[in-house]
């Protein structure tokens, strides 16, 4: 580990302000930060800690949707009355995300910026070659061991998954994410890999996420998050999935649907094609199976991960069909 200097930030300006400096880095809970920095993936030269910074802990909920501050600890949202009444899945997200005593640490806008869990990119002194850590020094996973690597969203340079479980269930209702002078949806706030891997977040360098937001509706109040992984605890997903359902009137017919995945994607990936096939269509086991095939349009094998491309539909027709009896 190499020498850094550290300030404590007064003011989100003046975190700012130090987090525009050469190779300074935020530090909120840190659970990501410190285990990055110890394998010599992350190399701060200036550790900016916001961890005390007053005002961004705060979760509102209300008729408009939620309002959660960047530094509200990810137990705390999970455990919310609010949160867990109006967005079930963000709650069961988040619970079922690290271990008790990471999520007691941990930040919501660390969640977001957390880096993937390719072994290749986490492995500097073993594997040299990686585009996202080092770019255009190439991909160890294309050609590697790539069970836990994406089939949707790669491109030549680097197919490494997203590992996060908050974002998807923020990227299928819609979640904005504010950055103190501008705001933007959370989709757009995760990039692809395309040709620059290293660049995975649409956040500048003097910015900071201050809070997210997630806006009211029927289909986030009746919601489901569905994570399935090697083992049942504090494992990251091999495919997750985040929906929501409204029903019309009759309480069978679909009225609005929502459908993200995680464990699959180099990002939060929104299943649109699976959302549009089942609105006004009546909830039925087949219907709904033969729609999230859907789901994995476009998917590509790298080899180890092949199995997903069948796991993945599964995990979303489960987790639809689970709601069925929510009607
Ligand atoms: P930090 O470590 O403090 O920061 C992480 C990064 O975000 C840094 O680059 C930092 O500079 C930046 N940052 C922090 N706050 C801000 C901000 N407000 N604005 C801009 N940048 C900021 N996550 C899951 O979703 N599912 C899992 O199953 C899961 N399992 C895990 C298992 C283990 C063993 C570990 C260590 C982590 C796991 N995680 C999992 C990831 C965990 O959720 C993240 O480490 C955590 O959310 C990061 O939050 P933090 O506050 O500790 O961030
Ligand atoms: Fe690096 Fe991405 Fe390849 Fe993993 S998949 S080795 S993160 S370039």
């Amino acid at each position: 580990m190499r020498d850094f200097s550290y300030h404590r930030a007064g003011s989100v300006d003046e975190a700012c302000h130090a987090a525009a400096l050469p190779a300074a880095m935020l530090l909120a809970g840190g659970t990501t930060l410190l285990d990055l920095a110890k394998c010599g993936v992350m190399e701060p030269e200036r550790v900016i800690d916001i961890s005390h910074l007053q005002g961004l802990d705060n979760i509102r909920v209300d008729a408009e949707g939620a309002s959660i501050g960047a530094l509200a600890r990810m137990s705390r949202v999970a455990d919310d009355a609010g949160i867990r009444a109006h967005f079930p899945a963000v709650s069961e997200a988040l619970w079922q995300a690290a271990s008790q005593q990471i999520r007691n640490m941990a930040t919501i806008g660390g969640n977001l910026m957390q880096r993937t869990r390719c072994a290749y990119f986490r492995d500097p002194a073993a594997f040299p070659a990686c585009n996202k850590r080092a770019p255009s020094s190439g991909c160890s996973a294309i050609g590697g061991i790539n069970r836990n690597h994406a089939i949707l969203g790669t491109s030549g340079a680097c197919i490494a998954t997203y590992p996060g479980d908050l974002a998807v269930a923020l990227v299928a209702f819609d979640a904005m994410v504010h950055l103190g002078g501008r705001s933007m949806a959370v989709d757009d706030f995760f990039l692809l890999p395309g040709g620059t891997p290293e660049k995975e977040h649409a956040i500048e360098p003097g910015e900071m996420i201050t809070a997210i937001t997630i806006p009211a509706s029927p289909a986030a109040r009746r919601s489901t998050y569905l994570k399935v992984r090697d083992r049942q605890s504090y494992e990251f997903a091999a495919a997750s999935a985040a929906v929501g359902i409204e029903f019309e009137p009759d309480g069978r017919t679909i009225r609005d649907l929502r459908v993200a995945l995680g464990g699959v994607a180099t990002k939060p990936w929104r299943a649109r094609a699976v959302e549009n096939a089942l609105k006004g269509k009546v909830l039925e086991p087949e219907a709904v199976r033969r729609a999230s095939l859907l789901a994995v349009e476009g998917a590509a094998n790298h080899g180890g991960n092949h199995y997903k491309i069948e796991l993945a539909p599964r995990v979303v027709a489960r987790a639809i069909l689970n709601m069925e009896g929510a009607a």
